[in-house]
């Protein structure tokens, strides 16, 4: 389902001119949501739709993840990583002032709660660096999860971090940022923009970016334009190729 496919495309075509850029989420917007994470490789065809993308418009993808990681899946793209902590802007990484610090406590933080794996049948915990993901999908037991929850809010609010929750997942994130804002300063002038994802951390990206073509992945409420099905988005990518 895409609400009003005809009208987002003309107005897509209607800013052609002024070259926007594509903003994409990864996870639940260009691959499917999986229970394990680590193995969310891209696929032949969304590689050489990727490669035309880029070469055609500007693009950058927008992931929660590592950049390490995400370009084991992808390949070398322009990337805003870690919700926007850490950038790979061509072939340079950069990140956020502050970032450092995150990065160090993320190790510590890793290394001295990763007995909770064993206090917690099912948990996985991945380390990023300036983050760490808990992920909960393989606990069967309703009440362990709120129990392990009650554990991670401790820890964000010990050492002042971000708790996101996603589905089966609990992340501890730098705080004060967000996709929004690592989108807002890569449009400088408020350059014409395209922007898609499917979960929370992309409804910032929406809120921030009022001005942008704002798509939403799925039929939950949110602060974007449009809203399309995750089946739809490769064929809608596709067509921006023709325009
Ligand atoms: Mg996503």
């Amino acid at each position: 389902m895409i609400i009003n496919e005809n009208q987002l495309l003309s107005r897509i075509k209607g800013i052609m001119g002024q070259v926007p850029q594509i903003f994409l989420d990864y996870d639940g917007t260009l691959v499917p949501i999986i229970n394990d994470p680590e193995f969310n490789q891209a696929d032949k065809s969304l590689i050489e739709l990727l490669a035309s993308l880029n070469t055609a418009y500007e693009t950058y993808i927008v992931t929660g993840r590592d950049i390490c990681e995400i370009m084991r899946f992808i390949g070398e793209y322009n990337i805003i990583g870690l919700h926007g902590a850490t950038f790979r802007i061509q072939g340079e990484n950069l990140a956020v002032p502050g970032f450092k610090k995150y990065e160090q406590l993320s190790g510590k933080l890793y290394s001295e709660n990763s007995y909770l794996v064993d206090e917690f049948p099912g948990l996985r915990i991945y380390r990023k660096s300036g983050g760490l993901l808990f992920h909960t999908g393989n606990i069967k037991n309703p009440g362990k999860i709120r129990e392990l929850r009650k554990i991670i809010i401790g820890l964000s609010r010990e050492f002042n971090m971000n708790l996101y929750t996603g589905i089966d997942i609990l992340e501890l994130r730098m705080p004060r940022v967000d996709k929004g804002n690592a989108i807002k300063l890569l449009r400088n002038k408020n350059r014409q923009a395209i922007i898609m994802g499917d979960d929370a951390t992309d409804e910032d990206a929406f809120k921030l970016n009022p001005d942008a073509i704002t798509i939403k992945v799925g039929d939950q409420d949110t602060y974007a334009k449009y809203s399309i099905d995750y089946s739809s988005v490769r064929p809608f990518l596709l067509k921006l190729l023709d325009l």
